[in-house]
């Protein structure tokens, strides 16, 4: 398969990285997931400007613009010939000799891969059970930073224990899932953690939460409890790869059971109708 170095579309044996890149040392890097639909990627912009928002907070510097980086992975999902799946890209802080204190505004090195990939729609029929744990992250949850350590054991937690997913809380408020953002409904209303230093502000959060204005539902985005997660209505995750799926059952620190509901199903529905709407068929 076709991999991307910086500006260079190669085979992936091509492509080697330095012992003392950065990315590599000290998980010093930043990545993107940017989901491909009918051979097109949908919400590059978004993702992109996330992926820039995140590169300045780290204070690295991109090595090209936006604009150039999606023709790039245009490029690369086309060449891999991509219809369904995930476009990834990375960048990290380059190689240097191994020290804590970093340079200031240096050129990031980026890799990009596409892989093929199949959405988990029995899951969205479905819905999954999820397994509430501690949050035991850092306090810059909204970089998307490769050091994925915290989010990596509670998922392996959650799967020890017959779930797909975890759902984090930081001294019982609930933040989001390992790999996703999380959204409760009590009695018709939406709740969703407000995007601060505690989470990632997901892209496909930020979809749903404008379906659901559009079809006349205000969004609370305000920090909620883990009584509440456990009383709540209907629940459900968001993110790239899951889209959106319910949560029928949530064990662990708390024991909860949720219906598939009106408002969950009508955001899935409202979902796909703005994918379709938005990709070329
Ligand atoms: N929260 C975390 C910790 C994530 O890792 C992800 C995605 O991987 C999300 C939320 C969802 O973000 P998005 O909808 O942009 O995929």
């Amino acid at each position: 398969s076709y991999v991307l170095l910086n500006n260079q579309i190669t085979e992936r044996k091509n492509v080697k990285i330095d012992i003392e890149d950065r990315g590599y040392n000290f998980g010093d890097g930043i990545y993107e997931v940017m989901p491909i639909y009918n051979k097109q990627v949908f919400t590059m912009e978004e993702h992109l400007q996330r992926f820039e928002e995140c590169a300045a907070k780290l204070e690295i510097k991109m090595p090209f613009d936006k604009a150039t980086i999606a023709n790039l992975l245009n490029e690369l999902k086309t060449k891999n010939e991509i219809t369904e799946g995930i476009v990834y890209i990375q960048m990290t802080r380059g190689v240097s000799p191994r020290a804590h204190l970093y340079e200031r505004n240096v050129e990031g090195l980026i890799t990009a891969f596409s892989r093929q990939m199949v959405f988990p729609k029995e899951q969205q029929q479905k819905g999954i059970r999820v397994y509430v744990t501690e949050d035991i992250r850092w306090l810059r949850c909204d970089i998307k930073t490769i050091n994925l350590l915290g989010n990596t054991m509670v998922k392996r937690e959650a799967t020890d224990n017959d779930c797909k997913e975890a759902v984090m809380h930081r001294n019982g408020t609930v933040t989001e899932g390992s790999s996703s953002n999380l959204f409760i409904v009590k009695n018709g209303t939406i709740h969703t953690h407000p995007a601060t230093n505690l989470i990632l502000n997901g892209i496909t959060r930020q979809t749903v939460i404008k379906l659901a204005e559009q079809n006349g539902y205000n969004i609370v985005e305000e920090a909620f409890s883990l009584e509440q997660l456990k009383n709540a209505d209907e629940a459900f995750i968001t993110s790239t790869t899951q889209e959106i799926t319910p949560i029928i059952q949530a064990i662990g620190e708390i024991n909860g059971t949720y219906s598939i509901g009106k408002l969950t199903k009508m955001l899935q529905n409202e979902f796909t109708q703005y994918v379709k709407k938005c990709i070329n068929n």
